[in-house]
């Protein structure tokens, strides 16, 4: 934990995992001053710790700060507060390819004080947990709930920022795409309600032909969605593995009519828990549709293996993505 008062970070301090102490008026809990990270630490080969893109987390962090009238936290002390906790003992990361160790940086206005205002005073934590597959069937297509009744985020809203209010303004929707028999929910695009955004915790992939070339597509930021870093590594890695990777709009009637008449052939969701999960069926109120017989696809498949390999190490890592501890 790091504190923030009078206008600066303190010095911070290691802790065994336990409660933190907060005062009942604390501002995070009234008025919803919580922002939060998600990144993965993994063993190397050569047994040493690597994180992947620590510094892209950080940099989102303080964009989401800045969204929430919070303060910025430099970005050494973010990777600084992450080296630490690894350090203490290695043997937290897990060794198995698909698994890692979890770091979720938080940080909360602890301020007891019942105006609304941003608060004075914050709290930054790190905690860390260790990670296998995020769905439990492993890499098996998921299916996704398209959300008519709910909406995720609107324009000049907190969308584009990872803060908790985000979060709990999705989970009754979760709930009803649990309940319809999916695995997550598909938000749409507030003002329209019919531009495909992001799904409930990861970012969404359109894999189509086009004059005979592979495009892999994602929907572009609109300031409503989540700036995805596995979004953001998988516009790159695409290119590389001879994809033209693109960002546009996509409604969901295209979407269907594009798997109706076979131009489109996969699609696939991606995130720092879920890594690239495919999307093997969609569902809404009247309708659903089956994508590549709701089978794991190969463009899908190759870009996973590709992502795994640079964040275990096993491949050369070109862009300076892996943070070695
Ligand atoms: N969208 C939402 C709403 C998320 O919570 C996440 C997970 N952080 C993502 C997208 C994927 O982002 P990232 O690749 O940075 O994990």
């Amino acid at each position: 934990t790091i504190a923030y008062k009078d206008g600066a970070w303190q010095r911070g301090e290691v802790k065994p995992y336990g409660p933190l102490s907060l005062a009942p008026s604390a501002s995070t809990l009234h008025y919803g001053q919580s922002i939060f990270e998600g990144f993965k630490a993994f063993t190397q080969p050569d047994g040493s710790i690597g994180m992947f893109r620590p510094d892209a987390n950080a940099e989102r962090f303080n964009r989401s700060a800045a969204r929430l009238a919070m303060p910025a936290i430099p970005p050494e002390l973010f990777l600084k507060a992450a080296d630490e906790l690894v350090r203490i003992d290695q043997a937290w990361v897990p060794k198995n390819v698909g698994e890692s160790l979890y770091m979720r940086p938080l940080m909360i206005a602890t301020d007891p004080f019942l105006g609304v205002r941003p608060s004075l005073e914050y709290l930054f934590v790190l905690i860390a947990s260790p990670a296998g597959a995020y769905f439990p069937q492993g890499v098996k297509p998921v299916t996704v709930w398209i959300s008519e009744d709910y909406v995720r985020a609107a324009p000049g809203g907190t969308g584009e920022a990872k803060c908790a209010g985000n979060y709990a303004a999705s989970l009754l929707a979760q709930a009803q795409a649990l309940d319809k028999g999916c695995d997550q929910v598909v938000w749409l695009d507030a003002v329209h309600r019919e531009y495909i955004e992001e799904m409930g915790g990861m970012n969404l992939f359109f894999v189509y032909k086009e004059d005979g070339q592979t495009v892999v597509a994602t929907p572009e930021l609109t300031g409503t969605l989540l700036p995805g870093i596995t979004r953001q590594s998988l516009l790159e890695l695409g290119k590389q593995l001879g994809f033209i990777t693109r960002e546009q709009k996509l409604t969901v009637r295209n979407w269907r009519d594009d798997i109706a008449s076979g131009r489109m052939t996969e699609v696939f969701a991606c995130g720092t828990a879920a890594v690239i999960t495919p999307v093997g069926k969609v569902k809404a109120h009247g309708f659903e549709f089956a994508i590549n017989n709701g089978e794991n696809g190969p463009v899908t498949m190759a870009l996973r293996e590709a992502l795994l390999a640079i964040q275990h190490g096993t491949a050369p890592d070109t862009r300076g993505w892996m943070h070695k501890i």
